[in-house]
C-alpha cells in the first residue's frame, strides 16, 4: 500500500521538497507498514513558507469578504466531490474506519469552509453614535497565522483552522501532526484548484520542534494549536513571549451524566459514541460516565450487549466500526492504562485485550474497554487516556454528580442524559465545560463554538467566535465638528 505525496511540503501554490530535513515515515496503523516517506522542514523551508504567506496576505485581506468566501465555498464543493478518495487517504493516515472518515473528516472540513465562506460577509464592525461625532469599528486580519494539528482529525483540523483564518483575510502556515502528514497536502492542492492565490495556505511537515519554530517566528501574528495540555502550555508560552494571539484546543477527561429517567438506549448510544468513535481518540470524549444508581443495571446490560457487537478490523472494509490506534506508543500507553485500572482496583468489565486479526498482526488494535467500579481518584478517572477506555462511575444525587464531574483540571466537554428538561439545563449550567450536549454526544457542527474551559484551552474554533479569534478590532472615532482644544 502506497500513499506517497508528490513532495513533503506545499508552499506558494506548489509542492516543495528538501531532503535535508529529518526523515518522517508514514505508517498505516492497521498493519504497521510504511506507506510514504516525507521529510521534516528545514530552516529554509520554514522561511520560504512564512515569506510566501507574508507576501500574499495584504492583497488577500483587501478583497471583499464575500470574494474570499466564494473561493472557500468552491473548495468545499471540491472536498465533497472528492470525499471518497480523501476518506481513503485519511483512513490510511490515521487507521480510522472508512465508515467514519467518509462522514466525519473531509466532510467536516467542507462544512467549515462552506460555513465561514458564507458567514464572513455578515461579520462586520459596529457603528457607535456619540451624539454628533460617531465611531465605527473594523474587524481586521491579523496577518500570518500558524496552525498546528493533532493526529485524530487531520483534514478536519486543517479545515477548521484555515477556513476562519482565510475568510478573515489572513494567510496560514499549517503543520500537521508528524503522525498524519498527508491530508493537509491534499487540502492545499484543493485550495489552489479552487482559486486561492498562492502563498495563502502553506503546509510544512515536522515534529514538535518545527511547531515550536513556527510558533516563535517573529512574523507570525497568531498560533492555533490542537494538541495535549502539556504541548499547549509550551506553545502558549512561546506565543505569549511575543504577545501573539493564540487559540489552544487541548485535551479533556469529560463527564457524561446519565440520570435515572434517561432513555437508556440513547444514553448507551451517547456513551459509546463518546468513548469508542475514532477508537477513542477524540479530545472531547466523555470518558467518565456517571450513572445514577436506579438505571445502572439496565445501562450496563445494554452497554455490554451493544459494545460486544462492535466490529473491529480492516479499516478499509465499510462494515468495520473500529480501527486501530494511531501508533505503537499510543497502543502501549492505552494498554498500560488498562493495567493501571486493574491494579487500582477497578473492575475490567469488558475488553482490554489486543484482538487477533488475520492479516493485521502488525496493527495497533485494542478491544473497546469498559471499567466499572471506578473511583474518582483513580488515574483512569483523572488522566486522559486517548483510547477506547470507558470508566463507569455511579452516583445518587444531582448535586453530588455535578461536584464530582467538575472535580478535574480539564473542562473541554460535558453531557447530561435525562428526560427532565429543567434538570438538564440546570445541570449543564453548573458544569465547568466549554462544549456541552443534552441527550447526545460529540456533535460539533461549524455553527456552534467548540473549545474548552480550565486547562482544556483558550479561544474557540468554529462559529462566529472563530472569526473573532482570527481578527483584531480597530476603533475609529470620527469628529463632525471642530477640535475643542485648551491650547
Ligand atoms: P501533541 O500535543 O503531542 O501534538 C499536537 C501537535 O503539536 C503536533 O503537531 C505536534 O508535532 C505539535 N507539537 C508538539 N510539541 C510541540 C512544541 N513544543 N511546540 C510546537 N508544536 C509542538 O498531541 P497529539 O498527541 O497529536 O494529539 C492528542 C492530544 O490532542 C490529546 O490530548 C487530545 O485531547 C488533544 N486534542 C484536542 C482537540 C481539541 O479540539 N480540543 C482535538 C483533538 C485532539
Amino acid at each position: 500500500m502506497r500513499a506517497q505525496p508528490r513532495a513533503s511540503h506545499y508552499i506558494n501554490g506548489r509542492f516543495v521538497e528538501d531532503d535535508g530535513g529529518v526523515l518522517l515515515p508514514v505508517i498505516y496503523p492497521a498493519t504497521g507498514e510504511q506507506i510514504a516517506a516525507l521529510h521534516a522542514a528545514t530552516g529554509n523551508i520554514i522561511e520560504l513558507a512564512i515569506e510566501a504567506a507574508r507576501a500574499a496576505q495584504p492583497a488577500w485581506a483587501r478583497l471583499k469578504p464575500g470574494e474570499r468566501g466564494r473561493i472557500l465555498r468552491k473548495a468545499a464543493d471540491i472536498l465533497r466531490a472528492r470525499n471518497e478518495e480523501l476518506s481513503r487517504l485519511e483512513t490510511l493516515d490515521t487507521g480510522k474506519a472508512i465508515q467514519e472518515t467518509l462522514v466525519a473528516d473531509a466532510a467536516s472540513a467542507a462544512d467549515a469552509l462552506e460555513f465561514f465562506g458564507g458567514a464572513v460577509a455578515a461579520f462586520h464592525g459596529d457603528y457607535v453614535d456619540l451624539g454628533g461625532p460617531f465611531a465605527y469599528t473594523r474587524r481586521e486580519a491579523l496577518g500570518v497565522c500558524v496552525g498546528i494539528g493533532a493526529w485524530n482529525y487531520p483534514i478536519q483540523g486543517a479545515g477548521w483552522k484555515s477556513a476562519p483564518a482565510l475568510a478573515m483575510g489572513n494567510a496560514m502556515v499549517f503543520k500537521p501532526s508528524e503522525n498524519t502528514p498527508l491530508s493537509a497536502l491534499a487540502l492545499a492542492e484543493i485550495y489552489t484548484e479552487a482559486g486561492l492565490p498562492d502563498g495563502l495556505f502553506n503546509v510544512v511537515q515536522g515534529y514538535g520542534d518545527i511547531g515550536g519554530s513556527l510558533a516563535s517566528h517573529p512574523v507570525v501574528a497568531k498560533v492555533s494549536l490542537t494538541g495535549s495540555v502539556a504541548t499547549g502550555k509550551k506553545v502558549l508560552a512561546l506565543a505569549g513571549s511575543q504577545m501573539k494571539h493564540a487559540t489552544m484546543e487541548l485535551g479533556g477527561k469529560s463527564p457524561l451524566i446519565v440520570f435515572d429517567d434517561a432513555d437508556v438506549e440513547n444514553a448507551v448510544g451517547g456513551a459509546m459514541l463518546g468513548n469508542f468513535y475514532s477508537t477513542g481518540q477524540v479530545c472531547s470524549n466523555g470518558t467518565r460516565v456517571f450513572v445514577q444508581s436506579g438505571i445502572y443495571d439496565r445501562f450496563i446490560d445494554r452497554l455490554t450487549e451493544r459494545t460486544k457487537k462492535i466490529r473491529i478490523g480492516d479499516p478499509l472494509d465499510p462494515d468495520t466500526q473500529m480501527g486501530p490506534l494511531i501508533n505503537k506508543s499510543q497502543h502501549e500507553k492505552v494498554l498500560t492504562y488498562v493495567d493501571i485500572g486493574r491494579s487500582e482496583g477497578a473492575t475490567l468489565h469488558l475488553g482490554g485485550g489486543v484482538p487477533s486479526l488475520q492479516g493485521f498482526e502488525g496493527g495497533f488494535f485494542i478491544e473497546p474497554t469498559i471499567f466499572t467500579g471506578v473511583a474518582d481518584d483513580m488515574r483512569i478517572a483523572r488522566e486522559e487516556i486517548f483510547g477506547p477506555v470507558m470508566s463507569v462511575l455511579t452516583f445518587e444525587g444531582e448535586d453530588e454528580a455535578v461536584a464530582r464531574a467538575n472535580d478535574t483540571e480539564f473542562g473541554l466537554s460535558a453531557a447530561v442524559f435525562t428526560r427532565d428538561l429543567p434538570r438538564a439545563h440546570r445541570v449543564i449550567a453548573d458544569l465547568q465545560a466549554g462544549s456541552c450536549w443534552i441527550n447526545h454526544y460529540n456533535l460539533a457542527p461549524p455553527e456552534i463554538p467548540f473549545g474548552g474551559f480550565k486547562q482544556s484551552g483558550i479561544g474557540r474554533e468554529n462559529s462566529l467566535a472563530a472569526l473573532q479569534h482570527y481578527s483584531q478590532l480597530k476603533s475609529v472615532y470620527v469628529e463632525t465638528g471642530d477640535v475643542v482644544s485648551p491650547y
